[in-house]
């Protein structure tokens, strides 16, 4: 019987009464047309007559899928001819182990890394594993809560590549420009920030970014890579640790997740065509941002930004309250007007609200009322 009346709800509506706004770092908040979709399409492609659940990763219906998918990502991105675009599995975290093993084994010099908070230091610890690492700056003394300057950086003259992190997760720091530093080739870790606005493709070596923050869900992960670092590839790598095992059979060496990809296209497209391209969605998250930071800024030292001013993230909004036993009662109160998972990582504390691409201004809207609300009831 339950399972007839949830096949009945064919209004968009229907399905919709329960949704709270998700605040959740990740997996994260989706698009509400792009659920729709999923769900219309779930028991049959279009002139498919099966799921994508179902289909063949060598079948016409998935090579469309992937090739619009790859294609769109290139559109959006402004991807030029000197880079591949693949798509792999094993999240960002496997990056952190790839990057080096192509990109550092055999090379005279070190991989210069910046840690700009706990995902540039994860990928620094990983890439010891494979070879000679160098942090070129660190900013642990003060718990990450900024960006470094061109002139506090320390590379090393002969570096394999620079590692950047364009958009710190947990602590809510983001460059605010192409963290271009030195001559080495720039490898960033896009996970946190991809597809919410536009970068310059150009002027990286290698980027990576798992699908699950701003572009669809867990288990696929996008590789952009410069043609000529292709041929840093050694052939005593396992074979599906070799970019260019992805690059040579299109991003299906073996069977790829394919209803990640098809979320991924569907994100795409609706980046595309709903919401301006990569232009029209920085200028919608910017704004989503500057209403939660204009409360923190106006509340009189109530809430408490973690991240500097100049190079706070449009995606990750840390902070705290002022008295920190009131952290909980935030949350609770939070969650009960259907604002969930707003608690901050126990490395920085305090809260976060992670407004990602997907996240309705009524969310944030809603989020802002309720700061104000509990500080007014709160003697701020
Ligand atoms: C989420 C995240 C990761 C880890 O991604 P997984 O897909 O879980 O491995 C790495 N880097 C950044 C910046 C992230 O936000």
């Amino acid at each position: 019987m339950e399972s007839t009346r949830v096949m009945d709800r064919t209004t968009p509506t229907a399905g919709t009464m329960e949704r709270v706004f998700n605040f959740s770092p990740g997996p994260a908040v989706l698009p509400l047309e792009v659920l729709e979709r999923a769900r219309d399409e779930m028991l049959s492609l279009p002139g498919v007559g099966i799921s994508v659940l179902e289909v063949s990763h060598r079948s016409p219906p998935f090579d469309r899928i992937l090739e619009e998918t790859t294609n769109d990502l290139r559109v959006l991105l402004g991807i030029g001819e000197d880079h591949e675009v693949v798509l792999v599995q094993g999240g960002a975290s496997l990056q952190f182990s790839m990057v080096p093993m192509n990109l550092l084994r055999g090379q005279p010099g070190p991989a210069d890394y910046l840690v700009t908070g706990t995902w540039g230091h994860t990928g620094a610890k990983e890439a010891r594993r494979e070879g000679r690492v160098h942090v070129a700056w660190d900013g642990e003394a003060t718990n990450y809560d900024h960006l470094p300057t061109a002139g506090e950086l320390q590379l090393s003259p002969d570096a394999a590549y620079l590692h950047v992190t364009s958009n710190e997760t947990i602590q809510g720091v983001q460059w605010k420009h192409d963290p271009v530093f030195g001559t080495a080739p720039l490898v960033c870790d896009c996970s946190s920030d991809f597809l919410s606005r536009p970068i310059d493709v150009a002027k990286y070596g290698l980027i990576y970014a798992c699908a699950q923050k701003n572009a669809g869900i867990a288990g696929v992960t996008v590789v952009i890579i410069r043609k000529d670092l292709l041929e840093r590839s050694r052939d005593d790598l396992p074979t599906m640790l070799d970019y260019r095992t992805h690059v040579k059979n299109g991003s299906r060496a073996n069977t790829p997740p394919v209803f990640a990809v098809y979320v991924l296209g569907l994100v795409c497209q609706w980046i595309k065509n709903r919401m301006g391209g990569l232009d029209g969605m920085a200028r919608h998250n910017a704004a989503k941002a500057k209403t939660l930071y204009d409360v923190l800024d106006r509340s009189g030292g109530f809430y408490h930004g973690h991240a500097r001013s100049d190079c706070r993230s449009d995606m990750n909004v840390t902070f705290r309250l002022r008295d920190e036993a009131m952290d909980k009662e935030f949350v609770k109160g939070a969650t009960a007007r259907g604002l969930i998972d707003l608690k901050g990582h126990r490395s920085v504390g305090g809260i976060r609200a992670s407004i990602y691409n997907a996240m309705p201004v009524e969310g944030v809207a809603k989020l802002r009322d309720y700061m104000i609300e509990f500080q007014k009831s709160h003697g701020g």
